[in-house]
């Protein structure tokens, strides 16, 4: 018979993301609203293997639901690598009688709490908090609707100069290997061209593309780009200069700011949500999950299943981009 989930702990690990106070707020609250005792690890995988690792009550989330980062913090843990470091993890939760686990992450969080939670004998449970949108088996991930919406915000301020300047603005966006922010951003900016990593880069396309718009006199131009397209922004700029010698060309690199700031009512939503889920999941014997959210209803997949699987973006939206831009 499995073992009755009583102290649970919930950690932020990794990249942060809009939206993860949000979710431990609710871990914390549904737990304790279950009798459950609530512990908070600072720092991700360190926090376990450091042991900062403290009681929290329903006090310790007040006011919190608003604000970006993570209150327990988040880090990149090396050690928790290495068996060692697990074994001293497990260690200090045992110490605690900690016999439950909430990680609020991204795929690589997922990863460590499978490995972990396949040589000890502690369930856990994943939320996916990434902005990159970049876990598949779930519709949303916490921190991605706000991270779009910052994105969008800043590249309409790009283009008010851009079109003072008749210039081109190649702008770069978040995502790491995914190209959600830069394609939702972009439809949502209409930008004149969008450079994703899940579609090979056409640099003459794009070239004879401008050159067109050139011939019809339409020189202001939004180019956005995720940051791990293959070509790169400042390349495309260079190769753009090249051809086009009399077009005004700058490079907006958005960079952090697309990781803070206050989460959209979306991201609160659903962190809310699949933090409620997380301890559901854990009461219920429903172990070694994450969350996702499929059709607007709750989803647990086998963590072991939370492996990054390259999207395909459909090439409807490229054709959207084509015929809206033009
Ligand atoms: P994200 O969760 O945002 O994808 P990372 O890939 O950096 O971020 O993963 C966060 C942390 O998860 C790592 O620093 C490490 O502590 C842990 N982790 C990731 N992959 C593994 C793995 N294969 N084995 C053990 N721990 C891992």
């Amino acid at each position: 018979m499995e073992k009755k989930v009583t102290k649970i702990g919930v950690l932020t690990s990794g990249g942060d993301a809009p939206g993860m106070n949000a979710a431990i707020r609710a871990v914390v609250r549904t737990g304790i609203y279950n009798k459950l005792e609530v512990f908070g690890i600072m720092r991700g995988y360190m926090g376990m293997i450091d042991d900062d690792i403290f009681k929290m009550e329903s006090k310790s989330v007040a006011n919190i639901i608003q604000r970006g980062g993570t209150i327990l913090k988040t880090a990149r843990c090396k050690e928790f690598y290495t068996p060692e470091g697990r074994k001293a993890a497990y260690k200090n939760l045992k110490k605690h009688g900690i016999n439950g686990l909430v990680i609020i992450g991204g795929d690589g969080s997922f990863r460590g709490a499978q490995i972990f939670s396949t040589e000890f004998d502690i369930p856990c449970i994943g939320l996916p908090g990434t902005i990159d949108k970049d876990i598949a088996g779930t519709d949303f991930t916490i921190g991605f609707d706000t991270a779009v919406n910052t994105a969008v915000q800043a590249i309409d301020k790009v283009r008010d100069t851009a079109d003072a300047h008749d210039r081109l603005f190649i702008i770069e966006v978040m995502g790491r290997d995914s190209g959600y922010i830069a394609l939702h951003s972009g439809v949502a900016t209409g930008a004149e061209n969008i450079l994703i990593p899940e579609q090979k880069t056409d640099v003459e396309g794009v070239i004879s593309a401008l050159v067109e718009k050139h011939r019809r006199k339409k020189l202001v131009n939004i180019i956005v780009v995720a940051e791990g397209e293959q070509f790169g922004a400042t390349e495309l700029a260079k190769a753009i200069t090249e051809r086009l010698p009399q077009q005004e060309v700058r490079v907006t690199i958005l960079g952090h700011i697309q990781r803070g700031g206050s989460p959209t009512c979306f991201d609160r939503l659903i962190a809310s949500r699949m933090g409620y889920a997380a301890v559901e999941s854990l009461m219920t014997n429903r172990f070694n999950v994450f969350i996702g959210i499929v059709n607007n209803k709750m989803h647990y997949i086998p963590l072991d299943q939370a492996v990054k699987k390259k999207q395909k973006i459909s090439d409807d939206w490229m054709k959207i981009v084509k015929i809206l831009s033009s």
